[in-house]
């Protein structure tokens, strides 16, 4: 029988009117068993979400020993969606006691975690559902992974024979016992984690838009969306900077082939995106499926003759960022030539000067040159590998757009073709791309 897990975002979750669209859509589906939440999100432009209204009692916490002031907003928002709900739910009690275990906790991953328990613990008693403690069910390791093995094996436990259930995203327990959150956006997560365990037929991620679009609409004027994806192209995308979806969500259901559909809770009707394994995997029949980048990349330049026979040379290149504890995001490299591309944002002062000398002293090259205010921009879709000429019409449509290209990086994956640009020349170089793979 088809079970669905649905995680319901920030926005979904927005107010009490808001949550009870939700509790129309669980309930238009007998499938829509298991609701992992997020904390409260904006309810309009310029509104604080929840969680970070948590991160300021955390702040005043430490600073104060208590959290009254920020902790009267939290308490503020979370009393009017329960008036909004119209339900008999003690939140009062709730909220009290939450205040006092901020205190006593001092803990930022603790504060943080309140908004998805609290916002979870209403949820349930709205939709008449068993409230399920992401604390209870999902566990990290030592080193702070996530605890597949634990945690799938807890969480299909809770909820075996369990009609329906409201499940906190975006935390659980560290190794110390202590609540320890995934990084932010992690409700994304948790849903996934959730869906393999019960090995779901779907992972439903409800947010406010209906699905993904090929590229930012802020670049392009209404852009197509997205029917269908690969886990693998979505990675890809999600990677370099296309937001919908924690770019780590992927992963717990990937294992277990669920595909995610990204739904809107504002036009529930809308198909959506589906994400879905490449072996069930349907090409839209456009070579491209989607575009996104990144500006603020720093690109060091490396040549040295002959220097594929110098053997461990890339090594020792690579040993000198090791050292600086920074990382490389592409190595594109040519016979003599090799280029490292760096987040500019890990290069704090003096880094890179040291970065450069390091490289100079370990293996001596030729020239090395820094590029400053690189953007890269990905151009992704399984229907490249197998077209010809992809690569000439993508660097043809960026001449044409008088775009200089400065480093190209085709992924070994083969789905993938990145492109380095002058930051200025970002906006430019998506347009380009997107009209000549989508118009
Ligand atoms: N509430 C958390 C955040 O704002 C987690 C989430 O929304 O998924 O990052």
């Amino acid at each position: 029988m088809a079970l669905k897990v649905c995680k319901f975002g920030g926005t979904s979750m927005a107010d009490g009117n808001v949550i009870r669209r939700v509790k129309d859509i669980i309930y238009g589906d007998d499938a829509r068993r298991y609701v992992v939440v997020s904390a409260p999100g904006k309810r309009y432009s310029g509104d604080v979400k929840v969680t970070d209204m948590l991160y300021a009692c955390q702040s005043e916490t430490e600073k104060t020993g208590g959290c009254k002031d920020s902790f009267a907003k939290v308490r503020a928002r979370f009393e009017s969606i329960v008036k909004e709900l119209n339900t008999d739910f003690d939140i009062k009690s709730v909220l009290d006691e939450t205040e006092n275990l901020i205190v006593e906790n001092n803990s930022p991953d603790f504060t943080a975690s309140r908004g998805e328990y609290l916002c979870a613990r209403v949820c349930a008693a709205a939709f008449d559902a068993e409230f399920i403690d992401a604390a209870d069910v999902i566990f990290f390791k030592e080193n702070g992974a996530f605890d597949g093995e634990k945690s799938y094996a807890a969480v299909a436990a809770a909820l075996s024979g369990v009609r329906r259930a409201v499940i906190p995203g975006f935390y659980g327990t560290g190794a110390d016992g202590k609540v320890k959150t995934f990084s932010r956006g992690g409700s994304d997560v948790s849903g996934s984690i959730v869906a393999r365990a019960v090995n779901a037929s779907l992972y439903e991620n409800w947010t406010d838009v209906s699905g993904f679009l090929a590229c930012d609409p802020r670049i392009v004027d209404s852009p197509k969306r997205i029917k269908n994806i690969s886990y693998k192209e979505l990675r890809e995308l999600s990677y370099m900077g296309a937001s919908v979806l924690h770019a780590d969500s992927i992963f717990p259901v990937r294992k277990a082939n669920i595909p995610i559909q990204i739904k809107n809770t504002f036009a529930p009707a809308d198909e959506g995106t589906t994400i879905l394994p490449i072996s069930r995997y349907m090409p839209s029949g456009n070579i491209v499926t989607g575009i996104a980048g990144k500006k603020d990349f720093t690109v060091i330049f490396i040549e040295k003759s002959m220097m594929n026979s110098e053997i461990g040379f890339v090594c020792k290149v690579l040993g000198v960022l090791a050292r600086e504890n920074i990382s490389v995001e592409h190595i594109p490299s040519g016979i003599d030539t090799m280029s490292l591309v760096i987040e500019s944002s890990q290069l704090k002062l003096g880094e890179l000067n040291r970065i450069i000398e390091g490289i100079q002293a370990e293996v001596d090259p030729d020239v090395i040159r820094v590029i400053e205010d690189i953007a890269l921009i990905a151009t992704v879709g399984h229907g490249m590998s197998s077209s010809v000429g992809t690569s000439a019409r993508l660097f043809n449509a960026l001449a044409a757009a008088n775009v200089n290209i400065r480093m190209i990086d085709q992924g070994s994956s083969e789905i993938n073709i990145i492109v380095g640009v002058k930051n200025d020349d970002y906006e430019k170089t998506i347009k380009a791309i997107y009209s000549e793979f989508f118009k």
